[in-house]
C-alpha cells in the first residue's frame, strides 16, 4: 500500500498533525519517541510516504531503506547508545507483532535486550 489513509496514525505524526516533536528527520523519513517505551532510548524511524510493512519494499525503495538505517545509526550516536549496543527491529503483519500499519523500525537500547530473536 502506499497512499496514505486519512487514519493512519503515523501519516498524522508525519505531517505534524498530532504535534508530536520529531527527534530527527531526513528527505524521506522521521524519528520520534515511542509513546510507550520498552527501553531508555525507544524511537521509531518510519518513512515519510505510507509504507504498509518492510514486506511492500521493492527494489526502488533502497535508497529510504539506507535513509532510514542511517537516522537510526545517527540517533544512537545521539543518545549515546552506539558503543554500548542496541537493536533496530520491525514487526511485519500479525505474527510479527505489527500494531501500526505503517512501516517502522524500533530503535532500543540503553538497557541490556535480554530477548534472543
Ligand atoms: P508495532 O507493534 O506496530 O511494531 O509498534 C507500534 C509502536 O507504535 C508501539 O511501540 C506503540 O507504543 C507506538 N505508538 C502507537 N501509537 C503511537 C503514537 O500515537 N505516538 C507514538 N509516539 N508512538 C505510538
Ligand atoms: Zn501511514
Amino acid at each position: 500500500m502506499s497512499d496514505s489513509p486519512t487514519d493512519c496514525i503515523f501519516c498524522k505524526i508525519v505531517s505534524g498533525e498530532l504535534g508530536t516533536e520529531l527527534v530527527a528527520e531526513s528527505d524521506q523519513a522521521v524519528a520520534f519517541n515511542d509513546i510507550a517505551p520498552h527501553a531508555p532510548t525507544h524511537v521509531l524511524i518510519v518513512p515519510r510516504r505510507h509504507i504498509q510493512s518492510l514486506a511492500d519494499l521493492t527494489e526502488s525503495d533502497a535508497e529510504l531503506l539506507g535513509e532510514m538505517i542511517g537516522l537510526a545509526n545517527k540517533v544512537a550516536r545521539e543518545r549515546g547508545i552506539d558503543a554500548s549496543g542496541y537493536r533496530l527491529v520491525t514487526n511485519v503483519g500479525r505474527d510479527g507483532g505489527q500494531e501500526v500499519p505503517h512501516l517502522h523500525w524500533h530503535l532500543l537500547g540503553g538497557r541490556a535486550l535480554k530477548f534472543r530473536p
